[in-house]
């Protein structure tokens, strides 16, 4: 344990933001907050976890679940294909891991949708293994910390070797933490708690500008097609929609509204029963 580490711990200490799963080390619902926080903020995924793991608090229950029952849990947080994804990770953990979520990088990454950055977060927060994870608020301080603009491995390789031993899961959250609040994307470096060995500390050019990890604006949701899928999930998380009414019910011309309900279809998020679309 270095002074940077007893400086962050001394930080985060009083700080640190009270989250629900936070308060567990369940891997199946610390795998569930993950897979929802991937691409959706933290607010928007607090109602939709709690309701999640109220109606799934294993992952027989989810397995056994048909996908719509889990669509309609997941409406309102976007990017559907991870709900599919997370349905077919607990049914793999049932089949093949005998309902447990795997405790190893190797066998968190045999589940469908779970990537390097998903597996590392489980087994820092779920099972307080010496991991480190590279989200995008730790990608900010990373790269503004060391000074330069970082690629995706030597980012992961610096955090790699600032997580100290037995801490990963405090630090990690402390990180994440540190980004969220102090190092937004307009630092607030006079209440930093590295700020004393920080090679940026908000002088000139930005860092972390580019930096492998560290999000970029979102592309406009009015008028996209996330818009438009988003509205016919909606719609079929209440009632089937009849194939002539997707046009209207997506806001969209027939063409294109046609060709986003073949996606969705062929995604398996969406299937049809003679004239009417219906959830799985
Ligand atoms: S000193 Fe400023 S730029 Fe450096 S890590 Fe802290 S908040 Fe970020």
């Amino acid at each position: 344990m270095t002074g940077l580490h007893e400086s962050v711990f001394s930080w985060i200490t009083p700080r640190l933001r009270q989250l629900p799963w936070r308060d567990t080390r369940d891997p199946w619902l610390v795998l569930v907050s993950e897979v929802m926080l991937q691409q959706t903020g933290v607010q928007r995924v607090l109602p939709k976890w709690e309701a999640f793991v109220a109606e799934f608090p294993h992952p027989r229950e989810c397995a056994r679940a048909p996908l719509g029952d889990v669509l309609r849990l997941w409406q309102g947080l976007g990017y559907p294909r991870r709900a599919r994804n997370l349905h077919e990770a607990a049914k793999s953990i049932v089949s093949a891991h005998d309902g447990l979520v795997p405790s190893t990088q190797e066998g968190l990454l045999g589940l469908p949708g779970v990537g390097p950055y998903t597996a590392r977060a489980v087994l820092a927060f779920a099972f307080e293994a010496d991991a480190a994870v590279v989200d995008t608020n730790i990608a900010r301080v990373l790269a503004r910390h060391h000074g330069r603009t970082l690629k995706a491995r030597e980012a992961q390789l610096l955090a790699d070797a600032w997580v100290p031993s037995g801490e990963a899961w405090l630090w990690n959250q402390a990180l994440m933490d540190l980004g969220a609040t102090v190092c937004r994307p307009r630092p607030a470096c006079d209440e930093c708690p590295v700020a004393s060995s920080c090679a940026w500390r908000g002088e000139g050019d930005d860092p972390s500008v580019g930096s492998a990890g560290v999000s970029v604006a979102q592309p406009r949701f009015e008028g996209s097609d996330r818009q438009a899928r988003g509205r016919l999930m909606k719609a079929l998380s209440e009632l089937p929609v009849s194939v002539a009414a997707v046009s209207l019910v997506m806001d969209r011309a027939p063409d294109v509204a046609n060709r986003l309900v073949d996606d969705l279809t062929r995604d398996g998020l969406i299937v049809r029963d003679g004239d009417e679309l219906r959830l799985p």
